[in-house]
């Protein structure tokens, strides 16, 4: 714990890009985007250097039943432009409260975003930019999930966390099973082992590989996130 109270002083979050749409069909949900920031600028407040990486699944996913028939090369093209559809909206929503927020690519495309390198997103992170991360890792075949762990670890972050609507890692799927059991803690061999829903095995791995410990948590209950960088014992946490 540092002496500013903060568990946690630069973290990667992991948003999906259905959470974005709420209750509606797909899309963006104006009243969504309003609870990211403010959730978002409680952390901010505490001092803590963000990187968040948005998903695209609200918009188009290249493993969806409409892009089946799909070069899957193409279709993933179209997820990661997804992405940077929900990156825009996010800064745009940052900025209008005030927030310093600025969208860094991972696929170049210099009218709408500046092209992510690890310098860069450093640089900004220093000076308490927000940083939304769009593109995923820039190549097909890939999650934001795993962007989210290439990113956390290249940024140096202490965790990445996986902000979700269910408050952790549960044995069956809590929205089908009643009695289903959450965890508070797991091992990376745990998760792969089960092949539990925390993040795609790609992402896992890659954690393992850099003992990078993942929090999967509730981010639809007010102020989880503020509380899991002050260190409360939210969610369930992952790690070797
Ligand atoms: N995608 C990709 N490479 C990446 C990350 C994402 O090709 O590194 C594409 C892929 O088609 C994916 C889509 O972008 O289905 C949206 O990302 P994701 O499914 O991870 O979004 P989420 O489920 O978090 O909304």
């Amino acid at each position: 714990m540092s002496a500013d109270g903060l568990k946690y002083k630069r973290i990667l979050l992991k948003l999906s890009g259905e959470s974005l749409a709420g209750d509606q069909d797909g899309g963006i949900s104006p009243r969504i985007l309003n609870y990211f920031v403010q959730e978002v600028k409680k952390a901010l407040d505490l001092g803590v250097e963000i990187a968040i990486v948005i998903g695209g699944g609200n918009i188009f996913r290249g493993i969806s039943e409409g892009a089946k028939d799909m070069d899957r090369t193409k279709a993933d093209d179209m997820g990661m432009l997804a992405t940077t559809i929900n990156a825009l909206a996010l800064e745009d929503a940052f900025n209008r409260e005030g927030i310093n927020a600025k969208v860094l690519s991972s696929v170049e495309m210099p009218k709408f975003a500046d092209y992510y390198t690890k310098r860069s997103a450093a640089e900004h992170l220093n000076k308490g930019t927000l940083l939304i991360l769009s593109g995923g890792t820039g190549n097909p075949f890939f999650t934001t999930d795993t962007a989210a762990v290439l990113r956390a670890i290249e940024i140096e972050a202490q965790v990445a966390l996986k902000g979700t609507r269910v408050d952790g890692v549960y044995d069956a799927d809590p929205e089908k099973v009643e009695n289903a059991n959450k965890f508070d803690e797991l091992t990376y061999s745990e998760v792969l082992e089960r092949e539990l829903k925390v993040m795609d095995l790609t992402a896992i791995s890659l954690a393992n590989d850099n003992q990078l410990p993942i929090i999967v948590f509730n981010f639809n209950k007010v102020d989880n996130l503020k509380n899991v960088v002050l260190g409360k014992a939210i969610g369930t946490k992952v790690q070797g």
